[in-house]
């Protein structure tokens, strides 16, 4: 909402939060009964029947423990490159025959890019008790983990966040732990409390406009766009997942403000191509949660955000939510309200609108599907590159640089099946055209009509794939015959 001084604008002063965070008190992190039904207003109590914010080693813990208590749809998911204080990110995928290497949709949630807004990682965690708790006991949700593939990530940010919950001043830090630009920061420059405006804002790092509009080259700024488009290992993780899966539907959670955020980040980018079927569907997520839906560069304009790049790389539609409305870290009573609608958010829960953006990576009608025949355990993979361009870029010294190109490349797998018949959702391979290029920006609304490439690899022939050219555009189905695949 454009009055609130919410997550995405400069910080308010530090300090302003006080909170009694009594620590160590921590509830069983899986519940032993599970509440079913979906009907808002009668939920009290989170899914996961926490009672206080989790640490970061209690996100960790219980990520490991899903994985162990059900081996068979949740599956851990270890991102590729470690943060500045040398952590491991992690998430974890869930749905039915999680180890199977199929061609369903996947949906994607992202918590805690901006290390103070803890709700933005409970959340995200919630909602993946919410699935496991309710399948084979709510139809629409076991259905929907038979269909698609959900990917949480509840904390893209583990070195701010750490910092964060110890408290005290570290508490307003946003950003993450790079101290040094080009080099890493050893842990003691992260925790020293006159560091903490100091690291990258990772949600102004992202390679589509990065450096340009709303972002800045001031360190000590909130919104410091870092030394380089993708300069940031948490950045390079989030871009790497995304870039390696078929992510049709995608909410990255912050807090605070009530509103949901869509493209375009800038006035002068012109409306997404999708736009109708963005507004259409943020105006349904309105439904449930109550919040604001608009054009992110309505409220504010931003360079380098998450659903920006997302959103012009892959065309699966992304949000930015921006939960609650008062602070970073409410009273952590007030969560379970929000998620399910119920007290102070009587019918207002972020719940509802998880599930139908879950419905939306799943609808075939807002993706695209390749369908065909191909030889029993093939490995199918497709494949495209092109290239994305930063803004006119804001320089540490006061000067401005030429766009720089930002090389994007796109690559997913499947395995055929026994049958030899695949169904493969993806998205799109006509892309939305990018306002920023090599000249600098212009409004533009349309289509770059481009092909994936398909390669199909029989089994036990390493190496030797069959190329084929597939253009397919939203909503469509395109129907091959690979034959041998050679
Ligand atoms: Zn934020």
């Amino acid at each position: 909402m454009r009055f609130f001084p919410g997550s995405r604008r400069r910080p308010i002063a530090a300090g302003g939060i006080a909170l009694a965070l009594t620590g160590g008190l921590v509830a069983p992190a899986i519940p032993a009964t599970a509440r079913t039904t979906p009907s808002a207003g009668a939920q009290t109590a989170l899914p996961s029947g926490r009672t206080a914010y989790r640490t970061l080693g209690d996100y960790e813990s219980e990520l490991a423990r899903l994985a162990r208590r059900y081996p068979g749809k949740v599956r851990r998911i270890t991102l590729p490159h470690r943060t500045l204080e040398g952590r491991t990110v992690r998430g974890i995928e869930i749905g039915h025959r999680v180890h199977a290497r199929d061609g369903r949709p996947v949906f994607l949630m992202l918590g805690l890019h901006h290390s103070r807004e803890w709700p933005s990682g409970e959340l995200t965690m919630e909602f993946g008790y919410d699935l496991l708790n309710n399948d084979g006991r709510d139809r629409r949700i076991t259905r929907l983990l038979d269909t698609t593939r959900v990917i949480l990530v509840p904390v893209v940010n583990p070195d701010g966040f750490n910092q964060s919950r110890l408290g005290g001043v570290m508490e307003n830090k946003r950003k993450n732990c790079r101290i040094v630009d080009g080099e890493p920061a050893p842990p003691p420059l992260c925790a020293q409390p006159e560091n903490v405006r100091l690291g990258v804002d990772i949600n102004r790092n992202y390679g589509f406009g990065w450096g340009g509009t709303g972002s800045s080259a001031d360190k000590t700024a909130s919104d410091y766009h870092g030394a380089a488009p993708f300069s940031e290992p948490e950045v390079r993780n989030v871009r790497d997942l995304v870039s390696g899966r078929q992510v049709t539907t995608l909410i990255t959670n912050h807090t605070y403000g009530g509103t949901m955020l869509r493209p375009y980040f800038t006035k002068n980018s012109g409306d997404a191509p999708d736009e109708a079927a963005y507004k259409a569907l943020s105006d349904r997520f309105e439904t449930q949660n109550g919040y604001t839906g608009m054009k992110s560069g309505d409220d504010y304009e931003t360079t380098g955000e998450t659903n920006d790049w997302s959103y012009y790389a892959t065309r699966g539609l992304g949000f930015t939510f921006e939960f609650g409305r008062e602070t970073y870290h409410p009273a952590f009573e007030t969560l379970a309200a929000e998620y399910h609608g119920s007290g102070q958010y009587a019918g207002k829960g972020n719940r509802g609108a998880f599930l139908l953006a879950l419905e939306n990576a799943a609808d075939r009608r807002a993706h695209s599907v390749i369908a065909g025949r191909a030889p029993a355990g093939a490995t199918l993979k497709i494949s495209k590159k092109f290239t994305l361009w930063t803004s006119p870029w804001s320089k540490a010294d006061g000067g401005t640089g030429a766009p720089l190109p930002v090389p994007t490349a796109l690559s997913s797998t499947m395995v055929v099946g026994a049958g030899g018949r695949f169904s493969w959702d993806v998205n799109p391979s006509v892309r939305p055209q990018s306002p920023f290029t090599a000249t600098g920006q212009s409004p533009v609304t349309g289509l770059v009509r481009e092909a994936w490439t398909l390669t199909c690899t029989p089994r036990h022939d390493h190496g030797h794939g069959k190329n084929f050219k597939i253009t397919v555009d939203r909503g469509q189905t395109a129907k091959v015959d690979l034959g041998r695949c050679r």
